[in-house]
């Protein structure tokens, strides 16, 4: 395999929302530079069609179905990973939903998602894999959060809630471990299938717009997050803001 990557120790990294977008590039990217990886999404074939490109090329890779708002899926896949690898490394919290809408028209069931994947969900995942990281005495989870993080925007408000929250949390666990780094990575707009999930037509459009005006492929931030996961255990890379340069 090829990579201008340095050389770094092999971990095995678990990946939420790998059948698409950022979390597919960062299966992909990780693989490349030599980790194990272990890929999660309800999506089976799609994760399955990447973990047999990257074992064709001679990487590691397992995945699992995982779905992020059923604490009992997390529990599973984290322990599936656990008992094929010996050990979880790295958690990277990636799976996420931007149906995004302005607060007045109502859409209830696109909040509930919202909180459900992109913040539930990240609990979730910390909750499956921290007793695990504890008693290896050491571990790493990488959330990723969004440039949504850090401003608010008309119809992100929700979506914004989720990753502040995200942001909270993080920060929070980062205060509490002695062992296991944390890390927020937050992209600006990336290419990825994201925005085919919001349901209100012209908004969409209007997105799309924005976008094709400023923004980064998925490695971008794939290889943000390996350098993170990179650095030695006594380092913790605690936020990482990556847009394109011309992001307003
Ligand atoms: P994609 O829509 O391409 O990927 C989202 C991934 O999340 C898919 O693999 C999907 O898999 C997974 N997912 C959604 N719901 C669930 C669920 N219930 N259980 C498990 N997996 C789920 O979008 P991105 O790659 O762009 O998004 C990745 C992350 O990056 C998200 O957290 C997003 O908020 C964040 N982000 C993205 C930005 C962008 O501009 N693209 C900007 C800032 C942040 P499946 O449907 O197969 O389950």
């Amino acid at each position: 395999m090829t990579s201008s990557a340095p050389p770094m120790s092999s971990k095995v990294v678990l990946v939420t929302g790998a059948s698409s977008g950022i979390g597919e590039a960062t299966g992909r990217y990780l693989a490349a530079i030599g980790h194990t990886v272990v890929l999660g999404a309800r999506r089976t074939d799609r994760i399955g069609l990447l973990a047999q490109e990257i074992r064709e090329a001679g990487g590691k890779a397992f995945h699992w179905h995982l779905d992020v708002t059923d604490l009992e899926s997390v529990r599973s896949f984290a322990a599936s990973a656990y008992d094929q690898c010996g050990r979880i490394d790295v958690l990277i919290n990636n799976a996420g939903v931007m149906p995004l809408s302005l607060m007045e028209d109502l859409r209830i069931d696109e909040w509930d998602r919202m909180i459900d994947v992109n913040l539930r969900g990240v609990l979730y995942g910390i909750a499956a894999v921290m007793p695990i990281m504890r008693k290896q005495g050491v571990g790493h989870i990488v959330n990723v959060a969004s440039v949504s993080a850090h401003r608010v925007d008309p119809t992100a408000a929700v979506y914004s809630a989720t990753k502040f929250a995200v942001r909270a949390l993080s920060e929070g666990l980062r205060q509490e471990s002695k062992d296991v780094r944390v890390t927020v990575v937050s992209p600006g707009f990336t290419r990825s299938e994201l925005f085919d999930g919001i349901g209100v037509a012209p908004l969409k459009t209007a997105v799309r717009a924005m976008m094709d005006q400023a923004s980064i492929p998925a490695s971008a931030v794939a290889e943000a997050i390996g350098y993170a996961i990179g650095q030695p255990e006594n380092v913790d890379v605690g936020e990482v803001i990556v847009r394109a340069t011309a992001q307003g």
